[in-house]
């Protein structure tokens, strides 16, 4: 259990980044300091995700497994995973009608012109999405490892743990050897979590450095309605539906989560926060370890509401300001590919990009309709990534309660 003073300390160093950036933006050695220990923050995040995801999941599914429940376990958690991203993208959609951005320019003749990092429209097809879903699944486990592929992993550790849950004997000491290996993971991963008001002034800095505030302005409607709209579903859906569902009230949740959420703010990336999504799951939440390390992991690699919430809206607003028709049809075609793309989106800062342009390309939209959306990208990242992690942690309460 962290004391009760870290929460206002690793909030306080985040505002204190954020100030000392405004204040001391310019001062050289400051910049450099700050880019060194936010490098070795995120690295040593990268370092742990990996083995934290295969030995928890391993473990997890051997004991699960042991207890016959996996089964059950996997419906309930992609059920929730289903209904919540449907919700999700249901809201971005009917926003955007509501408030219709687009109204705020007249559409747009020329492209912006800009450096694109783009796929080819031939390479960006549902086709290629679900080629690219299956070879990462199925790759070599410790390329897997190597590389963290997250998905790669969660195969693998799915695939070992059913194995070795039906050969091994009833008394076999390899379940308890794995657990005690998982907690030494862990342990690693506490003594991370306590370099965080470091890490988090340090990000903070950086950030605040980087965002030009006269691109904001520009497109500051659009970047309005997406970030109302994600912290209604981060501050009324997704509390609604845990107290529902668990009886968690929502203030108590709220206050329960605020580290990932604040990593996720920081870091735009679910892989990243994984830790410490773990770690608030079973101490704070109060989830069962095995079945944290079920969820948590498969849904900081599928389960993307703040994405697909996300992708509605930027889809239809962009369809508008490149003059692009949408019937009924394209709507309902918007609110299954957005689904889609935002289980096959990594969880890495922008990660979504790529499967926005699989929507667009469903839909007839130009892809560098897209360049637009790259100047707000990573302030919008930074608040759809942390209600990403939000999605995954209320799940593993409802899948705690009820598989
Ligand atoms: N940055 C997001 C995440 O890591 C993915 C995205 O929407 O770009 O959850």
């Amino acid at each position: 259990m962290q004391a009760p003073w870290f929460a206002p300390l690793v909030i306080g160093a985040a505002i204190l980044g954020w100030l000392c950036a405004l204040l001391f933006g310019e001062v050289v050695w400051l910049g450099d300091l700050t880019r060194m220990l936010q490098t070795a923050f995120l690295s040593a995040l990268k370092m742990i995700i990996a083995p934290m995801i295969f030995f928890s999941l391993l473990t997890g599914i051997m004991q699960l497994r042991q207890a016959g429940s996996v089964g059950r376990l996997g419906g309930v958690t992609i059920a929730y995973y289903f209904f919540t991203s449907a919700i999700a993208i249901g809201i971005g959609l009917t926003v955007v009608f509501i408030f219709h951005p687009w109204t705020a320019y007249p559409p747009l003749q020329e492209l912006p012109d800009m450096e694109l990092d783009l796929i080819s429209a031939d390479q960006g097809g549902l086709t290629d999405l679900s080629t690219n879903l299956i070879t990462s699944l199925l790759s070599n486990p410790f390329a897997a490892l190597a590389e963290t592929n997250i998905l790669g992993i969660l195969f693998a550790a799915i695939l070992i743990g059913l194995a070795a849950a039906n050969h091994l004997p009833k008394d076999s000491k390899w379940p308890e050897m794995l657990n005690e290996l998982t907690q030494v993971v862990f342990t690693i991963a506490r003594w991370v979590i306590a370099t965080m008001p470091l890490g988090l002034f340090a990000i903070a800095f950086q950030m605040t450095e980087r965002i030009d505030v006269t691109t904001l302005i520009s497109l500051g409607y659009f970047a309005g309605i997406v970030i109302g709209a994600t912290l209604f579903h981060g501050l009324f859906v997704l509390p609604a539906i845990a107290w529902l569902m668990t009886g968690t009230k929502p203030w108590h949740l709220l206050r329960n989560i605020y580290q990932p959420m604040l990593t996720a703010l920081l870091t735009s990336s679910s892989a990243a926060t994984l830790p410490v999504s773990l770690n608030t799951a079973e101490n704070r939440l109060q989830v069962d370890p095995p079945k944290a390390a079920f969820v948590l992991p498969l849904g900081a690699t599928i389960n993307m509401d703040g994405t697909a919430l996300f992708e509605g809206i930027a889809v239809v607003f962009l369809a508008y300001m490149f003059n692009v028709p949408l019937d009924g049809a394209s709507i309902v075609i918007i609110f299954f590919v957005a689904m889609l793309a935002s289980a096959g989106a990594p969880g890495i800062p922008t990660g979504s990009m790529a499967g926005l342009q699989t929507v667009l390309l469903a839909v007839g939209i130009p892809l560098e309709a897209i360049a637009l959306l790259l100047i707000i990208e990573r302030p919008l990242d930074t608040i759809r990534t942390a209600v990403n992690v939000q999605g995954d942690l209320v799940g593993s309460m409802v899948v705690n309660k009820w598989a």
